[in-house]
């Protein structure tokens, strides 16, 4: 690269971004909100004039220039994915953005209602970026090492590099692309010991899928790997345990989604979250819509600070989360202790409660050898319990299965076991496990 180092364009802009960024990170959070404010009042400014659902929305709550920003955000509704289903054109401000810098971002969730935001395409990428590389410096990453990233989304193959933003500013190891899915973890394991990496990208169950693996088909042969980066899925103790004892692997845990990128990121000194601030606000709200206090999971509710192309003023992403108290990091963005999940994931209880619905697979791993399950709870009601094996079931099995299905997910409806050869995850890089759905089975 020679001496002294001219960056392109883009990669010095990144640059800049970081350092941005890492100076945000340090200033108190009063400074930190009032920054929002701004950006926030930008928004609302932005949204009223190019987007008559906004103009609608913002009218009804006697929003006006002069108005407080977080007094507007507190009585907004909460924006919903049906809203933005049917509602497409009338949230969208891309007329009022150069013509061809909008991007779709296409999302499918797991409550089976895709919905697509429009971004702008250059200045989505370069904040992206940057959070990208905030998240490799508060967490170190050795970039000489090899990449591994596993996605539902590319096909097999191999890059010389980390690609961007890491490549732009030094020399870095190579990424290995592995496509994840019609494809058993055996097969996926047989690829990482080829390759060796010192990183895995992947989501956290499938992450966990890896680890046990490894613990049950693999200890005589250990892989060292310094880390996994989930996204995409609740990150849960047995997870950080498997991948410690299979790999000597820590996980960095991050909160992204389609519509607005980086939501948070793993404190580089602990196990929580920080917000990432100046991309987003989040709100973490109880069923009548007040703030949880901290420790009482809530929805989530995010503000993307950045949406022009089409505002997403809060955006109930269907997450369930909880607050923590403020990190003694240096870091003085807000702390997510733990991100629920989905909130189909929760499942009524017995007393009418809801109750997170967490899946200990180690529980039905001890009764039969299996090598993947999903779980789906119709309202017959009936539980349907997919399952892998590589051998039959016996009796015994099933009737041991059937109990602890039962017990595991508090219910005393039928459970229908459904041997399989594969189960049709299909084309998406969340496989969740257990799933409530609004809707009766239909043999056939
Ligand atoms: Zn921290």
């Amino acid at each position: 690269m020679g001496f002294p180092h001219i960056l392109l364009p883009q990669a010095a802009q990144v640059w800049h971004l970081n350092q941005q960024l890492a100076q945000f990170e340090q200033i108190p959070e009063a400074k930190q909100r009032a920054i929002q404010a701004e950006s926030l009042q930008a928004l609302c400014e932005w949204a009223a004039l190019h987007s008559p659902f906004w103009r609608t929305r913002l009218a009804s709550v006697g929003w006006t220039k002069a108005s407080d920003p977080w007094s507007i955000l507190a009585q907004l509704p909460h924006l919903t994915r049906p809203d933005l289903q049917e509602h497409f054109d009338a949230l969208s401000c891309s007329a009022a953005l150069p013509p061809d810098t909008c991007i779709f971002a296409h999302s499918t969730g797991s409550t089976g209602r895709p919905v697509r935001v429009y971004k702008h395409g250059p200045s989505y990428e370069l904040r992206y970026l940057a959070h990208s590389l905030r998240g490799s410096v508060w967490h170190r990453l050795d970039v000489s090492k090899t990449a591994f990233k596993f996605s539902v989304r590319v096909q097999d193959g191999m890059r010389q590099s980390w690609g961007p933003p890491e490549a732009w500013f030094g020399k870095t190891g190579s990424t290995v692309f592995c496509r994840s899915i019609e494809r058993d973890v055996a097969e996926m394991y047989l690829r990482l010991k080829q390759h060796r990496p010192g990183y895995i990208m992947a989501d956290a169950s499938l992450a966990h899928e890896i680890a046990r693996y490894a613990l049950a088909f693999a200890a005589a042969d250990k892989l060292r790997i310094d880390a996994f980066l989930c996204t995409g899925e609740t990150v849960t103790e047995e997870l950080r345990r498997d991948c410690q004892e299979a790999f000597g692997a820590r996980v960095v845990n991050r909160y992204t989604n389609e519509e607005a990128g980086w939501l948070a990121i793993q404190c580089p000194r602990h196990e929580h979250l920080h917000v990432m601030a100046a991309n987003v606000i989040v709100e973490i709200v109880d069923d009548a819509g007040q703030p949880c206090r901290i420790g009482q999971p809530g929805r989530v509710l995010i503000t993307a600070l950045h949406s022009e192309a089409m505002p997403l003023i809060r955006y109930d992403v269907g997450d369930v989360a909880e607050w923590g108290e403020a990190c003694d990091c240096g870091i003085n963005m807000p702390v997510i202790r733990r991100i629920w999940g989905r909130q189909i994931e929760f499942v009524r209880s017995r007393s009418g409660g809801m109750r997170y619905a967490p899946l200990v697979a180690e529980e039905f791993l001890a009764i039969a050898p299996m090598r993947d399950m999903r779980f789906r709870l119709y309202t017959n009601p009936l539980l349907r319990f997919e399952l892998v094996c590589a051998m039959p079931l016996t009796d015994e099995q099933r009737a041991a299965l059937t109990a602890k299905a039962r017990q595991m997910f508090e219910c005393d409806c039928p459970v229908e076991i459904d041997q399989r050869d594969a189960i049709a995850w299909g084309q998406t890089n969340k496989r969740i496990t257990f799933m409530a759905l609004d809707e009766p089975w239909l043999e056939g």
